[in-house]
C-alpha cells in the first residue's frame, strides 16, 4: 500500500511544485510586463494629467508630418493656453491649480480620436494634433476650436468653488507652413501669443508677419532697456486739484524719448514692457525717481492742501513677493514721509489678483501708503470686491469725463461711481477734465477732485514745481 502510494504522492508533489513554479513564473512575467508597461506609459504621458507629454507629442507630430507628406494630407498643431490661470494658481494654491488642469485635461481628452491626439506641453499649455485633413481643413479646424471653447463654457467646480476660464488658441499647418517639429511648435506658440494679445476666441493661424512683429517687439524692448540705462526716461507730473482750485497732489507719468520715434506714449510702451520683465526695472526706476522728487518737494514751502504724489503700478510689480519691501526701502533711502507716496492700481489688475491685492493694500495702508483705484468703470468693478479693498480713492476714467455734460450715459456712469465711492467712504477724483462744462457737470454730480488738461498738463518736474509759486 505504502509502496503504491509513494509514486503517486511523488507525482503529485512534483506536479504541485511545477505548477507553483509555473504560477510564480507567470506572475513574475506578468508583473514585469506591468512594470514595463507602466514605465512605457510614464515615458509617454504627463504625470499630472495622463495626457501625452511633450516628448511624445514631438514624436507623434514627427510621424504625423511624415504621414501627411506620404498621403498628401494636411495636418495642424494647435497650441492652447488657459487665460488667467496663473493668478488663480498663485492665489488659490497649486492643489487647486492642479485640479483645474486635470479637469481641463479630461475635457480635452474627450476630443481624442483616430485623427486627433491631445497632449500637455507643460504648465497650462496644451497641444492638439489633428491629422488627415482635406481641402476644407479651415472649416474642420474651426469646428475643433468651437468644440474646445464649448468645453470651457462649463465652469470648473473645484472644492465647492466655481472658476471660469477662456483660452488662447494658435495653430500652424503641416506640411504647408513647415515640416519640422520645432518650427511647427514655435509657430503655433507664436500664433497663440497673438491670439492672447488680441483676446481672440476664434484662434489665430500662424502668419509670417507674426514672427516679424515679435522681432520688432524684441528690438523695441532692447531700445527700452537701452533708454533706461541712458537715462532717457523721465517722470512728468500732472497736478490734481480740489473744487476750490487748490493743488492737492499729482500723478507721476512716465515719458520716454525714443531715439527714432521721438516722444513715445506710455500707452504704447508700457504694455510692451509689461510683456517682459522689463516692467519691473522700469517700475523700480519710477518708484525711486518719484521718491527722489518727493524729497526735493519736501524742501519747498508746499501748500497745506498738497498731500501726495501717486505712481502707477503694473501687475507684475504688484505680485512680486517683496514689492512692499521695495517701496519701504525707497522711502527710507530718500528719508521721506510715507504719507507723501500713493499707488495707482487699475481695477482690472486688482480683480485679477484679488486676494493678494486686498492683503497688500491693507498692509500698505498700515504703513501710511494710500492706494487709488485707477480707470474705474472700465473693468469689472463690483461692490463685492471693492468693499473689501481698503483703497482711499476712486479715479473716474477719462472716457466717462469726456463731454460728460452732453452724454447721459457718461453722467450715469460717473454718478454710479461717485455714489459707490461715497458708500465705501473713498474719495473720488475725475481724470481727463478738459473743459469748464465737464468740470461743472462733475461738480453737480458730487465729484470734487480733478485732474486734466483744463487744470494742467503733465509737466517735467522743474515746470511742475512752478505751479506752487
Ligand atoms: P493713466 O494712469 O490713466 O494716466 C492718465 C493719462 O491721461 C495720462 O496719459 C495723462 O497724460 C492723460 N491725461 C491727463 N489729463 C488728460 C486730459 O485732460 N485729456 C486727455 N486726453 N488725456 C489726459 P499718459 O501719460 O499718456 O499715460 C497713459 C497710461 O500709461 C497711464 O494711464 C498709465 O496707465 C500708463 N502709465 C503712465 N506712466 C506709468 C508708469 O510710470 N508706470 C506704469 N505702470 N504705467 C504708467
Ligand atoms: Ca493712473
Ligand atoms: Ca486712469
Amino acid at each position: 500500500m505504502q509502496k503504491a502510494l509513494f509514486p503517486i504522492l511523488q507525482k503529485l508533489a512534483t506536479s504541485c511544485y511545477t505548477s507553483l513554479v509555473h504560477d510564480s513564473l507567470v506572475k513574475e512575467v506578468h508583473s514585469r510586463q506591468l512594470i514595463e508597461e507602466k514605465i512605457a506609459f510614464q515615458a509617454q504621458h504627463d504625470g499630472l494629467t495622463g495626457l501625452f507629454n511633450r516628448q511624445h507629442i514631438n514624436h507623434l507630430l514627427s510621424n504625423a508630418i511624415d504621414d501627411a507628406h506620404r498621403n498628401k494630407k494636411i495636418g495642424t498643431i494647435i497650441f492652447l493656453d488657459l487665460y488667467r490661470f496663473k493668478p488663480i494658481n498663485d492665489a488659490m494654491g497649486h492643489t487647486v491649480g492642479d485640479k483645474i488642469l486635470l479637469t481641463l485635461a479630461n475635457r480635452l481628452h474627450s476630443l481624442t480620436s483616430e485623427h486627433i491626439d491631445v497632449g500637455r506641453f507643460g504648465g497650462d499649455e496644451f497641444i492638439i494634433i489633428i491629422k488627415n485633413l482635406n481641402h476644407n481643413y479651415q472649416d474642420d479646424i474651426k469646428d475643433i476650436i468651437t468644440q474646445i471653447n464649448q468645453l470651457l463654457v462649463i465652469p470648473f467646480v473645484i472644492d465647492a468653488n466655481s472658476y471660469k476660464f477662456s483660452c488662447s488658441i494658435g495653430y500652424a499647418l503641416f506640411p504647408l507652413q513647415s515640416s519640422t517639429v520645432n518650427n511647427l511648435i514655435k509657430f503655433a506658440d507664436i500664433a497663440m501669443y497673438e491670439a492672447k494679445r488680441a483676446k481672440s476666441k476664434q484662434g489665430k493661424q500662424y502668419q509670417k508677419t507674426m514672427s516679424e512683429k515679435i522681432k520688432r517687439r524684441l528690438a523695441y524692448v532692447d531700445d527700452m532697456k537701452q533708454g533706461l540705462e541712458n537715462g532717457d526716461f523721465k517722470l512728468y507730473y500732472q497736478a490734481q486739484y480740489n473744487h476750490y482750485g487748490d493743488i492737492i497732489g499729482a500723478e507721476a507719468l512716465l515719458r520716454w524719448q525714443h531715439p527714432v520715434h521721438g516722444m513715445e506714449s506710455p500707452s504704447v510702451y508700457i504694455p510692451i514692457a509689461e510683456e517682459s520683465d522689463l516692467i519691473l526695472a522700469i517700475g523700480q526706476w519710477v518708484l525711486e525717481q518719484a521718491c527722489r522728487d518727493i524729497k526735493k518737494l519736501e524742501r519747498l514751502p508746499l501748500p497745506q492742501t498738497f498731500k501726495k504724489i501717486a505712481i502707477n503700478v503694473s501687475a507684475k510689480q504688484l505680485i512680486q513677493h517683496d514689492f512692499q519691501d521695495k517701496i519701504m526701502r525707497a522711502i527710507k533711502l530718500n528719508d521721506i514721509p510715507a504719507e507723501r507716496l500713493a499707488l495707482e492700481l487699475t481695477e482690472n489688475l486688482l480683480v485679477e489678483n484679488i486676494e493678494d491685492s486686498i492683503k497688500l493694500i491693507a498692509e500698505l495702508k498700515a504703513n501710511s501708503i494710500d492706494c487709488s483705484i485707477d480707470d474705474v468703470g472700465t473693468g469689472y468693478s463690483s461692490l463685492t470686491y471693492l468693499k473689501r479693498i481698503t483703497a482711499s480713492l476712486l479715479k473716474i476714467d477719462r472716457s466717462f469725463v469726456a463731454n460728460i455734460e452732453q452724454s447721459s450715459a457718461s453722467a450715469a456712469n460717473a454718478s454710479m461711481i461717485i455714489s459707490l465711492g461715497k458708500t465705501l467712504k473713498m474719495d473720488i477724483l475725475a481724470e481727463g477734465v478738459e473743459t469748464v462744462a465737464e468740470l461743472n457737470c462733475l461738480k453737480d454730480l458730487g465729484c470734487y477732485q480733478y485732474q486734466g488738461y483744463y487744470f494742467s498738463k503733465p509737466l517735467p518736474f522743474d515746470k511742475f514745481v512752478q505751479l506752487f509759486n
